[in-house]
């Protein structure tokens, strides 16, 4: 018993550490950002999401120097189960937040709860797998479609696979190619284009299943056709199970039907409410809006006299 329990136990060890980097190696393309003063501590629990996912910043302070902070005294909650919107000028911190929490840093001061748990205190491994991000430019490894969907979670089924793809609505696309879910991608691979690259992220998440969710907005413009497409995707992810979903965001006009907008602006909570209650507060919010909406405003006009001509 014993002969054969230690190749067996050394070969899970593998497993757990294969799956693990090919994970940290999803979240580690996803922020672009390592830190490798981050350990746990050597009692960590792991993560128990018992409320549901609820999000508290509690006087959290931060900077990458720390004689520069980008977050001030920071305090908020994102409820468990909300859609949740961060935003704010370029450059304010949005995606410090999503770093944080992933914990690729510690705070300054103060702490970082997820349902009750401080996220010093639990293993990097649940925390890590407890949120899924949505990037700004979905990261494709040079492999087959199959395994680009499998990276999700690393022990799912060919069935698993096939399901998510379907769920993400790009099996219909893979199944016409000539080595269907064995075709290579990436680099050396076929060439496919952002949105199927986006929804091939999308398989993977749902294969993940996390119940923190994050979708980080481009900076760059994309077309209203294809941000259309895919908002309609991730809501239809997040339709079926209550998650905390957050979405960093440039354009309002992506994020005004949320449950509660926070204004993130000189590393502090400028405002946070609905867009409703923002507009009516007409501070830094409504500001944005309004400009925004008269940029929208001026680009239809300048298409529908395009038209004309
Ligand atoms: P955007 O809306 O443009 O995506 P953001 O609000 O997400 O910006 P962050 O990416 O959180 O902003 O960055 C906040 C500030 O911290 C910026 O001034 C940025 O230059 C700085 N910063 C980000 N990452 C690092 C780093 N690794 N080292 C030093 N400074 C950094």
């Amino acid at each position: 018993v014993f002969q054969l329990s230690v190749p067996l136990n050394f070969l899970g060890s593998v497993y757990r550490e294969l799956r693990q980097s090919l994970l940290d190696m999803e979240t580690l393309f996803n922020l672009q950002k390592v830190n490798v003063n981050i350990k746990e501590k050597l009692n960590a629990q792991p993560l128990t999401l018992r409320k549901g996912g609820e999000i508290r910043f509690e006087n959290v302070t931060f900077g990458y120097h720390p004689d520069r902070p980008i977050l001030k005294n920071a305090t908020f909650t994102i409820p468990a189960g909300s859609k949740f919107a961060i935003v704010g000028p370029s450059g304010c911190g949005k995606s410090t937040i999503l770093r944080l929490l992933f914990r690729f840093y510690d705070t300054q001061t103060g702490r970082i709860l997820i349902d009750g748990q401080d996220v010093r205190d639990v293993s990097l491994d649940s925390l890590r797998q407890a949120i899924g991000v949505v990037p700004q430019d979905t990261p494709l490894f040079n492999d087959t479609i199959a395994h680009n969907i499998r990276y999700g979670r690393i022990d799912a089924t060919d069935e698993e696979v096939r399901h998510a793809a379907e769920r993400a609505r790009i099996s219909e696309l893979i199944e016409r190619l000539p080595d269907g879910y064995e075709t290579a991608v990436g680099e050396r691979g076929m060439m496919i284009s952002g949105g199927e690259k986006q929804r091939l992220a999308i398989s993977r998440l749902l294969l993940k299943d996390p119940q923190l969710l994050f979708f980080d907005e481009a900076t760059s413009a994309l077309d209203t056709y294809t941000e259309q497409a895919l908002l309609q995707n991730i809501n239809s992810i997040l339709k079926d199970k209550r998650r905390t979903s957050v979405f960093v965001a440039h354009r309002l006009r992506t994020i005004y039907d949320s449950d509660q907008i926070l204004v993130l602006k000189d590393g502090q909570v400028a405002e946070m409410g609905s867009h409703r209650e923002l507009l009516d507060l007409e501070g830094v919010y409504a500001e944005l809006w309004n400009a925004q909406e008269s940029n929208v405003d001026d680009e239809e006009g300048e298409i529908r006299r395009e038209e004309k001509r």
